[in-house]
């Protein structure tokens, strides 16, 4: 056993002192009329008075200490709550607790208050979330830069089984996290034209931009744990150089005198609600190039101000591309050295190569990122020109090299002429930079035959592999303090600082009954716990005993929800056919959003909804099956849910997932998987066993040596199962949709004839592997002990191991960490 954690009752009251000054003096509310909103900001600001603490003491050190700096760009951050993260990282979470009880305060209550900061779509924004946790728990001195959207991702309601969507509104209570920088602000310029002069026999271009945009600073530190070290996420906000024309506003023009500030302004406004395919739009490229543009000047300026030359830059300081969205750095980099700080064309771009690095997060072709050439010579025409320049020598240097392959250069080339001439972002940003990673080892080895198979060939040294990882403080600690508290218990405080090497101490623990007891009693209370929450927020009473089927992802149809609901109609006929047979109770629980735009996606949703309604509804089936679709999937609901689940559903089409994160925290937190060999998937058998999963479906190379065939039949194939057909008939005769009975043959249909994600042919061996599930649930002695080798054993998918393989491999930075 170990000890109650011991909180000095000085800590308690100078927490709890310090929580009413706050309220009294920074909220301005004595505490008999606060509102339990007003007792959240002083919380938060008591705890943020803790953090500033250590963040000044740690950026001392780092300036001291003269470390090399990690620069991660990144177009999302998918952020979360803080307050618990901040007040368990800082180690005060017990006292904190303890001071507001006193104050009769229920901290529960107050953490669901805070917004959840959805400043990203999903799995790519996370990702960036955890590094900068993990960055700062390695000591490693980060920034993240990226943009402060006024609205993040927005906010699902479901209507009659449909989504809507809704504007969010984080900011509405203000943000007690960040401290405005007005000071730290830039000039970033946009369209306009380019002159050029020659000077001493040499060319200088001078970029005369017809807008600019003011980029001005949000900074939030980011908590290490045990406070190890605290690193700045600086956000940018977009803002008018002047808010309005006086002048036409003088002149009569109300309007007018503020739209240009409008435009200027909207860069901020609000996240692309777009997962793994590209909007396209001119105004996203302006996000782009603005974060880039005013994170560059400032990480310059700080090189600068600390070296007084950039040629050291590659030597102090490494910056990580998440994805191509940042991609326009390579030559807006070049741009600076080269125009600004006067280097030499090779020489900035030895600079520019060895200090910039590259994350592929993507091998579907609909999300690799293009633009226009003439939107980029209209918006960006300094830097469209530097693109044709970084081109011509890569082309005139593959020829020097006897590159004479019309095919291949075509393919290398940094524009793209089949379809209207596009810049290639994905070929620039892997031109522009020393390593090119993907997330898995699968993804990695893809991206090696697929995407980049020619600039691979050309620069081998230069892909490499980093699997993703999860920060254990947020999905386990936090997330599940109950199951925390057992393995504490089981191998000691130690465990909490080391995982990724402790947590395989749990495996002996997997074989006593008693532990395996327990193990099952903590889930039992999650399980309890959501059952609540899914009664409160869509009405459905679920039996907190019957096995919790989850799949809770993005919409998106490489991810194959439609195929976890074709099972759930099939599981409805067989207990409606033979209603006495001893079923194993199951709750599906389904959530996600799809982006606004993509209609497949959000018809899938109303049909959970519609399988839902009947299912529940339906007497003959006495509660054995349930189906839920709970709205606004975030963070916080994630927190929420993955505690909670039993069976994790990870069944995307093989090649399609780069890595997956949930899969990550599912397994850490004791639920099996049910999944196929993809992503991150193939890698968690490895360490956990295979006979600890339920492993289905085509491999990757069975998937594409089928695409490759051209025979792939999938209505074949659902003649073939009548159980397969039975479904499909179903739901496309309306079944499901008595109210408008036509309303999924497109969706069937489709199916039939072109079954881009192998829906068809994955469905009899997923039947087969949920077969399987089944016979493990009903012996609970074999299913709680590959739960608890599924927590023992996926140590090694901590994003701590994740950084420190980039701060070794990639960055160069504290070679012994
Ligand atoms: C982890 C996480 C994701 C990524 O989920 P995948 O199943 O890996 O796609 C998406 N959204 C939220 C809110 C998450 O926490």
């Amino acid at each position: 056993m170990t000890q109650e954690p011991t909180v000095s009752v000085n800590d308690v009251a100078a927490f709890r002192e310090a929580v009413l000054r706050k309220l009294t003096y920074s909220v301005g509310k004595d505490p008999e009329h606060a509102f339990d909103h007003d007792w959240f900001e002083a919380i938060a600001l008591a705890t943020r008075d803790h953090v500033i603490d250590h963040w000044m003491e740690h950026t001392r050190q780092s300036y001291r200490g003269g470390q090399k700096r990690v620069y991660y760009l990144s177009l999302e951050f998918l952020i979360g709550r803080l307050l618990i993260d901040s007040l368990s990282n800082l180690g005060i979470l017990d006292t904190a607790r303890q001071a507001l009880a006193e104050l009769d305060v229920d901290i529960e209550r107050i953490r669901a208050l805070e917004p959840d900061a959805a400043l990203g779509n999903g799995g790519l924004g996370r990702l960036a979330a955890c590094f900068m946790e993990s960055m700062s728990t390695l000591g490693i001195a980060a920034h993240g830069y990226g943009i402060r959207y006024e609205h993040g991702l927005f906010r699902q309601v479901i209507v009659d089984g449909w989504q809507h969507e809704q504007t969010e509104t984080w900011l509405d209570f203000g943000n007690p996290w960040e401290f405005e920088r007005p000071e730290v602000s830039y000039l970033i310029g946009f369209g306009g034209h380019v002159t050029a002069v020659n000077e001493n026999g040499r060319q200088k271009h001078f970029w005369h931009w017809a807008e600019g945009v003011r980029s001005i600073a949000y900074d939030t530190p980011i908590v290490g744990w045990r406070g190890a070290s605290v690193n700045t996420l600086r956000l940018w906000r977009a803002r008018a150089e002047a808010d309005f024309h006086l002048e036409r506003f003088n002149a009569g023009d109300h309007i007018g005198a503020f739209a240009e500030g409008a435009r200027a302004e909207s860069i901020s406004r609000v996240l692309y609600p777009n997962d793994s395919t590209e909007a396209g739009q001119e105004l996203r490229l302006r996000q782009e190039y603005f974060f880039v543009a005013a994170s560059l000047q400032d990480l310059l300026r700080r090189h600068l101000k600390q070296r007084g030359t950039l040629d050291s830059l590659p030597q102090f300081a490494s910056i990580q591309l998440n994805d191509t969205h940042p991609a326009i750095a390579v030559a807006e980099l070049m741009r600076l050295l080269v125009d600004v700080h006067g280097y030499e064309w090779e020489r900035a771009w030895e600079l520019t190569v060895g200090t910039l690095s590259y994350t592929n997060h993507t091998l579907l072709p609909e999300a690799l990122e293009t633009w226009p050439v003439g939107l980029m010579e209209r918006l960006l025409p300094r830097h469209m020109q530097i693109i044709y320049l970084i081109n011509a020598h890569h082309i005139d240097s593959l020829r020097a090299r006897d590159n004479h392959n019309i095919e291949l250069l075509r393919s290398v080339s940094l524009i793209e002429e089949d379809h209207g001439r596009r810049v290639r972002m994905g070929n620039l940003a892997f031109l522009g930079s020393h390593s090119i990673n993907g997330v898995s080892a699968l993804h990695t080895e893809l991206m090696r035959k697929t995407v980049f198979r020619d600039l691979y060939g050309l620069y081998p040294e230069r892909i490499n592999n980093k699997t993703n990882g999860i920060t254990f403080r947020r999905w386990l600690y936090q997330a599940n303090p109950k199951l925390t508290g057992l393995v504490v218990e089981a191998l000691g405080e130690a465990v909490l600082d080391s995982p990724e090497s402790l947590l395989r101490g749990l495996e002996p623990f997997a074989e006593q009954a008693e532990f395996r007891r327990r193990f099952a009693e903590q889930r039992l209370e999650n399980k309890r716990v959501l059952a609540r929450l899914i009664r409160e927020r869509v009405g459905v009473t679920v039996d907190p005993n019957a096995l919790f089927d989850v799949q809770v992802k993005r919409i998106h149809e490489y991810k194959r929800q439609l195929l976890n609901l074709l099972h759930t109609v099939a599981l409805y006929h067989a207990i409606r056919n033979d209603p006495g047979a001893p079923w194993v109770p199951r709750v599906k629980i389904l959530a996600g959003k799809a982006a606004a735009s993509y209609h497949q996606a959000k018809l899938i949703i109303k049909l959970a909804n519609d399988i839902a309604r009947t299912v529940n509804d339906d007497p003959t089936v006495r509660g054995l099956l349930k189906v839920v679709f709970l709205p606004n999937y975030n963070v916080s609901l994630a927190e929420q849910i993955i505690p909670a689940a039993d069976l994790s559903e990870q069944i995307s089409t093989a090649g399609l997932e780069a890595s997956g994160t949930s899969n990550m925290k599912f397994a850490l937190n004791g639920a099996l998987t049910i999944g196929t060999l993809d992503g991150a998937n193939v890698e968690m058998s490895e360490q956990i066993g295979l006979e600890h999963m339920f492993i289905f479906g085509l491999t990757a190379q069975q998937v594409e040596a089928r695409k490759r065939a051209g025979e792939y039949n999938a209505e074949a194939i659902a003649i073939e199962s009548p159980r397969l057909n039975e479904v499909l008939e179903a739901i496309r005769n309306g079944a499901f949709s008595s109210d408008d009975p036509g309303r999924y043959t497109g969706l069937i249909d489709g199916l039939k004839w072109h079954d881009t994600f192998f829906v068809c042919a994955d469905f009899e061996a997923y039947w087969q592997a949920q077969l399987e599930v089944e016979a493990r649930w009903r012996d609970p002695a074999r299913w709680w002990r590959s739960a608890v080798l599924n927590t023992a054993r996926t140590g090694w998918f901590s994003s701590d191991r994740t950084i420190r393989q980039y701060a070794g491999e990639i960055w160069k930075v504290l070679d012994d960490k």
